[in-house]
C-alpha cells in the first residue's frame, strides 16, 4: 500500500494521472480520481483507527506520514505533524515537552537517535521502551524501508507493564506485609553470597503473636504482622531485605558486613523496638521477638544452610526464655536433634521420676516475709540433664500432655506446701488448655483433700491470654474454684493485649507485673509507666501486685517507690527444692533487712 499522507496523494498523484490521460478519457479518469480520493479515506480511517501509533519517515529524516495516536501519544501540536516535517523539530518539541521521555538528557536522546538511524539504514529492525514524563510507558518498534526511510510503530503498554509488574511483585513478596516472600528472600541471599560479601540472616519469630490472634481475631493479628513489618523496614538499612517466612516468622538479610559482630547490634536493636507496645485495631499489644542469627561465608555458604543455622539459633534463644537473639553455635546442631525426642520422652518423664517441683519466694517489700512460694517445673531428662520449662512446657501443651503434668504439679505443691513450717501460700502456675479442656475443678478439689492444704494457701497462676480465649468456660471455671476458697492470680500481666476488661469480669486476688518492665524499669519511661499504673490499679481494686524478676537492690527500691507491695526475683532467690526453703526464708527477710538499713542511710 502507498503509505503518503492523503494531501500528498491528493497533489502529486491527480497532476502524474492528468499527464498520463487522454483527454477523450475524461469520464474514465475522473471515475479513477473518484477511486483515489475514495481509497484516501479508507486508508485515512484505517490509520486513525489503528490501537497503535505510526510514523514514517523518508530517508531525509522528514515526515512522510503519521496518524492521530502518535499525535496523541506525544502531545504533537497540528503543525508538527504534517508531511515534511523535520525529525530534528519533533525530537526538539518533545524532549523539551510533558511527552517526553523521562531518562537521559536531550542531547544524550539525540545522539541515541543518531545511533539508531545508521543502525537502521542497515536494516536492522529495533524495538525498545520509552518511558515518558507523564508517567506512560510506550513500546516501539522500529522498521526500515528499502529506500532508507523508516516506519515506527507506538505501542502504549502503560497497562500492561503495571500487571506485569504486579504478577512480578506479588510473586516475590508478601501481599499482606509488602515484604519480600520466602522466594525473593532467597533470591536475594543467594545474589549477596554470590558477590562474596560477609552477610547475616536474622530469623526473628514473634513470642506472643499467637495470643493476639487467638483472642482478637485475625483482623488483630494481620495488622499486628503489618505493624512487626513496617517497624522492621524503619529499622534496617536501605539495602538490606526484610522479608516474611510465613505465620509469624520473618528474615531479615544485612547486606554487606565489616566485621559479624555487627550482626548482634543489629538484632539488639531489632528486639528492643520490637518489644515496644502496639495499638493494633484501638487495643494495645504486645509482640516481643526473639532472633536467630548466621553469618555468611563463616555459618555457611548457601541460603539454605544460612536459614537453618539461624532458625537452630532461634530454637536455642526460645528455649532458654525469649525476647533476646542469639548467633549460631555448632552445640546448636545437637539441640536440634533433642527437639525431635523431647515428645516422646516428656511422656515418659513421670514415672522415670524425672520430675520435680521447685520453689522461688514472693516476699513482701514492707515486712520482709516470704509470703507466697511460686512452683515451678523443672525436668531433668537421663541424658540430656535439665531441659527449661520454657522448653518441655509448650511441647506438653501441643499433645494434652500438660493435662496429667498439671494434676501431679498441684499435688505435688499441696503435698509440699503442707509440710512447710511457714503458712505462707503456694502458688502453681495453670496453663490455657487446662482450663479449657481439663476438668480443673475437680482436680484442685483432689489436690487439696489429699495434701490437706487449707484452701486458703493455694493460689493459682493463670495468664491473660488463658482468660481472653474462651471467657465463658473459663471463667466460670475460676468462679468455681474461687468458691472453694482458692486464691487466683493474674501472671505476666502487660504481656498480652492489656484490654483490661477481664479485670472487671473477674475478680483476681494478685495481679504479677511481667518480668520484661521490670527489666527495662530505669530505661524506659513507659516500663516506669506501666509498673505504677498497675500498682495503681491494683491498690484501687484492694488486689496484691507481685513484680516479677528482680534482680537487683535498685529494682526493689524502685518497685516499693511505685507502690508494689511484693517482689519476686533472683535477687531474693532462685526456685529451689522445697527442702531447701526453710534456709530462704531466713535469708530472704535478711536481705530485705539489709536493704532498709541502706534505704536508711
Ligand atoms: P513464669 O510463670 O513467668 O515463671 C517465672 C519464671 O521467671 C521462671 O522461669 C523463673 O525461674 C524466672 N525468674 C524468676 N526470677 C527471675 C529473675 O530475677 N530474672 C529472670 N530473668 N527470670 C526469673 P522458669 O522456671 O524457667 O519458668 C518459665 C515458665 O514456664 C514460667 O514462667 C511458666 O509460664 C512455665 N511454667 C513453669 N512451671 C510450670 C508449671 O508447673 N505449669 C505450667 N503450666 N507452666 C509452668
Ligand atoms: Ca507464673
Ligand atoms: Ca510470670
Amino acid at each position: 500500500m502507498d503509505f503518503r499522507s492523503s494531501q500528498a496523494l491528493d497533489a502529486g498523484d491527480r497532476q502524474a494521472n492528468l499527464g498520463a490521460s487522454a483527454p477523450s478519457d475524461a469520464q474514465q479518469l475522473l471515475a479513477q480520481t473518484e477511486k483515489l480520493q475514495q481509497l484516501n479515506t479508507w486508508f485515512e480511517v484505517a490509520l486513525n483507527n489503528m490501537a497503535r501509533g505510526l510514523s514514517m519517515f523518508d530517508s531525509d529524516r522528514r515526515l512522510i506520514v503519521c496518524n492521530s495516536l502518535y499525535r496523541e501519544i506525544y502531545g504533537l501540536p497540528e503543525h508538527l505533524t504534517t508531511p515534511g516535517t523535520r525529525l530534528e523539530d519533533l525530537v526538539t518539541y518533545y524532549t523539551d515537552r510533558d511527552g517526553g521521555r523521562s531518562d537521559g538528557t536531550a542531547d544524550g536522546q539525540r545522539a541515541w537517535i543518531e545511533n539508531h538511524i545508521s543502525e537502521l539504514r542497515l536494516g536492522k529492525t529495533f524495538t525498545h521502551t520509552q518511558h515518558l514524563r507523564n508517567g506512560r510507558v510506550i513500546l516501539v518498534t522500529n522498521q526500515p524501508l528499502a529506500d532508507g526511510g523508516w516506519v515506527d510503530i507506538q505501542e502504549d503498554v502503560t497497562e500492561k507493564t503495571a500487571a506485569a509488574e504486579r504478577i512480578n511483585w506479588l510473586a516475590r513478596h508478601c501481599p499482606l506485609t509488602e515484604v519480600a516472600n520466602r522466594f525473593h528472600l532467597r533470591e536475594k541471599l543467594d545474589a549477596a553470597i554470590a558477590n562474596r560479601a560477609i552477610v547475616a540472616v536474622h530469623v526473628v519469630d514473634l513470642d506472643r503473636f499467637k495470643g493476639v490472634n487467638d483472642t482478637h481475631g485475625h483482623a488483630a493479628g494481620d495488622a499486628l504482622l503489618q505493624a512487626v513489618a513496617r517497624r522492621m523496614c524503619a529499622t534496617v538499612r536501605a539495602d538490606d531485605v526484610v522479608g516474611r517466612l510465613g505465620g509469624d516468622e520473618f528474615a531479615i538479610i544485612q547486606m554487606n558486613l565489616d566485621q559479624p559482630e555487627q550482626a548482634e547490634t543489629m538484632a539488639r536493636r531489632l528486639v528492643k523496638v520490637l518489644n515496644a507496645p502496639y495499638r493494633v485495631l484501638g487495643n494495645a499489644a504486645n509482640a516481643g521477638a526473639s532472633i536467630g542469627i548466621a553469618v555468611s561465608p563463616r555459618d555457611g555458604e548457601d541460603s539454605d544452610t544460612l536459614l537453618k543455622k539461624a532458625d537452630l539459633a532461634l530454637y536455642r534463644v526460645k528455649s532458654s526464655g525469649r525476647g533476646s537473639y542469639a548467633t549460631y553455635s555448632s552445640g546448636d546442631d545437637a539441640l536440634a536433634a533433642t527437639k525431635l525426642r523431647l515428645d516422646a520422652d516428656l511422656a515418659r518423664a513421670l514415672e522415670r521420676n524425672e520430675l520435680a517441683m521447685h520453689y522461688q519466694p514472693i516476699i513482701d517489700i514492707r515486712s520482709g516475709k516470704v509470703t507466697s512460694c511460686e512452683a515451678l517445673m523443672r525436668w531433668t531428662h537421663q541424658e540430656l540433664g535439665p531441659i527449661s520449662p520454657a522448653t518441655f512446657i509448650p511441647v506438653a501443651e501441643r499433645s494434652n500432655l500438660i493435662l496429667s503434668l498439671g494434676a501431679w504439679a498441684l499435688h505435688r505443691a499441696c503435698l509440699d506446701a503442707a509440710d512447710w513450717s511457714s503458712p505462707c501460700k503456694v502458688t502453681v502456675n495453670i496453663s490455657a488448655i487446662q482450663l479449657e479442656r481439663g476438668d480443673l475443678v475437680s482436680v484442685v478439689e483432689g489436690a487439696l483433700a489429699v495434701s490437706q492444704l487449707e484452701p486458703c494457701r493455694l493460689e493459682l497462676e493463670v495468664t491473660e491470654t488463658a482468660i481472653l480465649k474462651s471467657e465463658g468456660r473459663v471463667l466460670d471455671q475460676l468462679e468455681r474454684i474461687r468458691s472453694l476458697g482458692v486464691r487466683v492470680s493474674l501472671d505476666d500481666f502487660g504481656t498480652a493485649f492489656s484490654t483490661l476488661s477481664y479485670l472487671r469480669d473477674f475478680t483476681f486476688d494478685t495481679i504479677k507485673i511481667d518480668r520484661s518492665f521490670v527489666r527495662e524499669l530505669s530505661d524506659r519511661r513507659d516500663c516506669a509507666a506501666i509498673v505504677h499504673a498497675a500498682a495503681g490499679l491494683a491498690r484501687a481494686l484492694e488486689i496484691g501486685a507481685v513484680a516479677e524478676g528482680v534482680e537487683t537492690a535498685q529494682q526493689v527500691q524502685r518497685l516499693s517507690d511505685a507502690g508494689c507491695r511484693e517482689v519476686q526475683g533472683f535477687f531474693f532467690s532462685p526456685a529451689v527444692p522445697s527442702s531447701e526453703l526453710e534456709e530462704v526464708f531466713r535469708r530472704c527477710s535478711e536481705k530485705m533487712a539489709t536493704l532498709e538499713l541502706k534505704d536508711a542511710a
